[in-house]
């Protein structure tokens, strides 16, 4: 048995091992297939080596034609995966179009083969890099990964590609193919790893994400707040800074949902939680308490910061105005807000923030009270 054909075998068994591996990708609902693309991709690669192994030993123009249409096939699917997977700006339509011309000259200008081949693989290979570095949903150790053997494979096939100079002849062809075939089992084994490490990363993300926040607006959960809460208390502590508490609550959200409908009350919700995301910086914690109630949190705030920011909370709410098929939605807030400083813990600031809140309840709503007016 010739080298070729061993290192083919080991490739070969390696693709199928990895065919089966992708049969644990999982996209995102909604998201184009590119598990299907991947495992193609393997499938195809698996054909590739058995016809490449044929063609070796023995190069007849079927066994050439053919293992040329497999590589086109793996080729086209590695690169349309990662093009979905990583929702790239680049169209799939460059994907096809490139593999429809490598086809063609291939067929038709059969002499330069090795080289339209070399140049058809680096080209994707760059898309494929480029495609994972600017990946839409964030880029992840596995992407990165995938992409600097993408980058290690091209490398490896330009300089292949600059010492073949005028027509290959048949004999050469195997010298050409060792590179190749010595790389393969690497290329193919690291980028499914790496591929595989993308796909669980992005598992663990949205696991997290799931945790962290309230699917209905999108902000941060009770549970996490608290988590921050925490920190930025401690922060607080040791620089003396002021910390400030907010609570807030949609006035008659009751009546909301009587005459305009659960769904237009969830949408409510989110336009009010809008508001509010856009009176605060970066370094502010907001999150969903309950229903319609919200906290927020304001490291570096002092009482009287904290009561103006609230101010403007509370006029922004009273200009949404949501179109529903029941007429338009408004809604107005009221909000309560003390320092936390003066407080041990957390749960003690929420405590009287909410005090403060139903103190500008009782006061007719649509109002922002202080912890410490509540008291004199
Ligand atoms: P108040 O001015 O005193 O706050 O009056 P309210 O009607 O807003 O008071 P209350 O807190 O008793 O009512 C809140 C209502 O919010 C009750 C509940 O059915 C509704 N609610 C809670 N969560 C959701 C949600 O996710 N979506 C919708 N549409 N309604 C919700
Ligand atoms: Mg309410
Ligand atoms: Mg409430």
């Amino acid at each position: 048995m010739s080298t070729h054909v061993e290192i083919a075998l080991a490739v070969i068994l390696i693709s199928l091992v990895m065919f089966f591996a992708s049969l644990l990708f999982h996209d995102k609902a909604g998201d184009k297939p590119a598990r299907i693309a991947f495992r193609t991709f393997y499938f195809s690669a698996i054909l590739f080596f058995i016809s490449i192994s044929n063609f070796v030993s023995e190069p007849a123009p079927f066994n050439d034609l053919l293992t040329d249409i497999f590589f086109a096939i793996s080729n086209a699917s590695l690169t349309l995966g990662i093009l979905w997977r990583c929702k790239s700006r680049l169209p799939e339509e460059l994907v096809y179009g490139l593999t429809t011309l490598y086809l063609c000259m291939d067929v038709f200008i059969n002499a330069y083969s090795v080289q339209f081949a070399y140049s058809y693989n680096v080209i994707c290979s760059l898309i494929c890099a480029y495609a994972l570095l600017n990946r839409q949903d964030g880029v992840n150790t596995g992407d990165k990964g995938m992409a600097a053997i993408l980058f290690v494979h091209a490398v490896l096939l330009i300089i292949n590609l600059i010492s073949v100079t005028g027509v290959v002849e048949a004999g050469l062809y195997s010298k050409f193919m060792t590179v190749v075939f010595v790389f393969a089992p690497a290329y193919m084994a690291g980028l499914t790893i790496f591929l595989f490490a993308s796909y669980m990363l992005d598992a663990r993300k949205a696991l997290e994400i799931q945790a962290t926040t309230d699917p209905l607006t999108g902000l941060y959960n009770r549970r996490f707040f608290f988590e921050q809460a925490k920190l930025a208390l401690s922060t607080s502590e040791r620089h003396g800074e002021p910390l400030c508490l907010m609570m807030c609550d949609i006035d008659h959200f009751k009546d909301i949902n009587d005459s305009f409908g659960h769904k237009a009350g969830d949408s409510a919700i989110k336009a009010f939680s809008n508001v509010l995301q856009a009176s605060l910086r970066v370094e502010d914690v907001l999150a969903r308490y309950g229903g319609e109630e919200f906290v927020i949190l304001l490291p570096q705030t002092s009482l009287s910061k904290a009561q103006h920011v609230a101010e403007r909370m509370r006029s922004e709410t009273e200009n949404i105005a949501l179109a529903s098929e029941k007429g338009c939605i408004n809604i107005t807030a009221s909000f309560g807000v003390c320092q936390v400083g003066e407080f041990k813990d957390i749960e003690t600031s929420i405590n009287h923030a909410d005090k403060a809140m139903y103190a500008a309840k009782s006061a007719g709503r649509n109002n922002v009270k202080t912890y410490s007016a509540v008291l004199t």
